[in-house]
């Protein structure tokens, strides 16, 4: 028997002492470190009585160790559940409640609030600092060095992962060794990733992106991380010269180039910058190539179902794009009521269906066959099209759809308008209640630094470019929009905000 995820990402370093984590610290951990560290940590949450299927939820802060904690759990069978370390009580009362957590892993900052609240919910609790301190590697320290792997298949579940609560409530997807594997092995191929990559990791890893995308990738090609603990500009000036790749949200990506020490020297060696969980603005895309030379990969995924599509490695990386479905993904896009395909062109939800399509939302059977078809299609509730030479845009969410006076008012259509208007750096279009339309289009802009955009001739450009039903109603100028820390806009934010100037 075998545990297919553990085998082709972590067992097969064992006794390699080549690097697998270089530390801000100048700590480099070695592959077989690294898997000792995990075993020792199976050893910890096996002898709590944790059994395989099992969930354990962490929500501590970045650190080897609780990547550690992360291979630990695929190694003893128990299901990994990460959490973002910006969660309250009242949020991770309800994610320990949803998943029926065994062990909870946090912060030793946190015990003491979470402690009643898991003692009541029948939940044991371990702690892990940043450090590396608290109780989990106190009781690892005592534990062998070596844990007996458990038998697992492709269809075990992996990992819960929550969705992050941008439409409404999180979602637990279920997914499986299969599911993580699968598409870890897509994007290696297609990414061009071996053992002589050296990946820039300051992205979370509660998150999909920097813990399946980036991770699992690295471990599966036998790479390197530069490990750092968040997105810090200052070290990854300094750090990027030993790195090969990098992947980031968009933010990272605009916080880069509005630094100066981020040249086109400091960039040249590097053989690959990725970007996704966001929209990267055509613009950001083009003052990159512009400073660096590099072309930034976009790619477009989601909690649900890892990665669906990727511009090429190869070819044209086109701007505004999220580029091709991957190998053994099948994409369409259909008419949401009918859920026909759509003609070519045209704007459609987007479904996916293939092996990196998760199991279902644990405990939520209504929305598991709302969004999953008995066909195997997800729909993902993003709206987009395949343009003519088969990239695929992502236009916006459904739930952001503005619906006025009848008709279908897709927000992007407003932003790209808008976010070329002088003295604009960005935008975001919602819709708002209204008393004759049902809904109307509010246009929130941020200035460039230290423009006043005219908001007149903003206006008057919209006039000339959109009928009529898709003029902004009203323009606001804002210091910043609302974001996650994956760098979403949270348009219910907005929508919550402005809900009242018209209604
Ligand atoms: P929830 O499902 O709880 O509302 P969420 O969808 O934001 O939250 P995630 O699974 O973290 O949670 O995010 C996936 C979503 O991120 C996609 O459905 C899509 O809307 C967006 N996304 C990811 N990559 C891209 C991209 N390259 N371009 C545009 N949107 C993207
Ligand atoms: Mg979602």
């Amino acid at each position: 028997m075998a545990n297919p995820l553990y085998d082709a990402l972590f067992g097969k370093y064992a006794g390699e002492a080549s690097p697998f984590l270089y530390l801000p610290d100048g700590t480099v951990i070695s592959h077989a470190g690294f898997l000792e560290m995990a075993a020792r940590i199976a050893g910890v949450i096996t002898g709590a009585g944790l059994k395989p299927g099992d969930r354990l939820a962490a929500q501590v802060e970045k650190s080897a160790e609780a990547l550690a904690l992360y291979a630990a759990c695929v190694q003893a069978g128990v299901i990994f559940l990460p959490l973002n370390t910006a969660y309250t009580a009242d949020e991770l009362t309800y994610f320990i409640d949803n998943s029926g957590a065994a062990m909870i892993v946090c912060d030793p900052g946190k015990l003491e609030m979470l402690a009643p609240i898991a003692e009541r919910l029948g939940c044991q609790v371990e702690t892990l600092g940043a450090d590396g301190g608290g109780s989990l590697m106190e009781k690892a320290a005592e534990m062998p060095g070596e844990f007996a792997t458990v038998d697992r298949e492709g269809g075990d579940l992996a990992a819960f992962l929550y969705t992050s609560g941008t439409t409404g409530r999180s979602k637990g997807a279920m997914l499986t060794q299969d599911n993580l594997l699968s598409n870890a092995r897509t994007l290696t191929e297609c990414w061009r990733f071996s053992d002589k990559d050296v990946l820039l990791h300051a992205l979370p890893i509660f998150h999909t992106h920097g813990l399946f995308v980036a991770t699992n990738i690295v471990l599966l090609s036998g790479g390197a991380m530069i490990f750092l603990p968040k997105l810090d500009i200052d070290r990854m000036v300094e750090w990027m010269p030993k790195a090969t790749a990098m992947m980031g949200v968009p933010t990272f990506y605009t916080r880069l180039l509005d630094d100066e020490r981020f040249t086109r020297e400091l960039a040249e060696h590097m053989r690959l910058f990725v970007s996704g969980s966001a929209p990267l603005l055509a613009e950001t895309h083009e003052r990159f190539e512009k400073r660096t030379g590099h072309r930034i990969l976009e790619r477009y995924g989601m909690t649900e179902t890892n990665m669906n599509t990727s511009n090429p490695y190869d070819g044209e990386r086109r701007a505004g794009t999220v580029g091709f479905p991957l190998p053994g993904v099948e994409l369409k896009v259909c008419d949401p009521e009918s859920g026909e395909e759509v003609p070519q062109g045209e704007v459609g939800m987007v479904e996916v269906r293939g092996p990196n399509v998760f199991k279902g939302y644990w405990q939520m059977p209504e929305k598991t066959a709302a969004e999953l078809r008995e066909d195997g299609f997800f729909i993902t509730g993003d709206l987009g099209k395949i343009d003519e030479d088969g990239y695929v845009h992502i236009v916006g969410r459904d739930k952001d759809l503005i619906i006025s006076g009848g008709y279908n008012i897709y927000p992007k259509e407003i932003e790209l308008l808008l976010d070329e208007q002088p003295g604009v750096l960005e935008s975001a279009v919602i819709g708002v209640p209204h008393p004759d339309f049902g809904e109307t289009v509010v246009g929130v802009l941020v200035a460039e630094a230290g423009e006043r955009p005219d908001l007149g001739a903003i206006e008057a450009a919209a006039q000339q470019s959109l009928a009529r039903f898709k003029h902004p109603r009203k323009l606001v100028v804002v210091d910043s929009l609302p974001r996650n820390t994956m760098g979403k806009v949270q348009k219910n934010v907005l929508r919550e905000e402005y809900k009242h100037l018209f209604a």
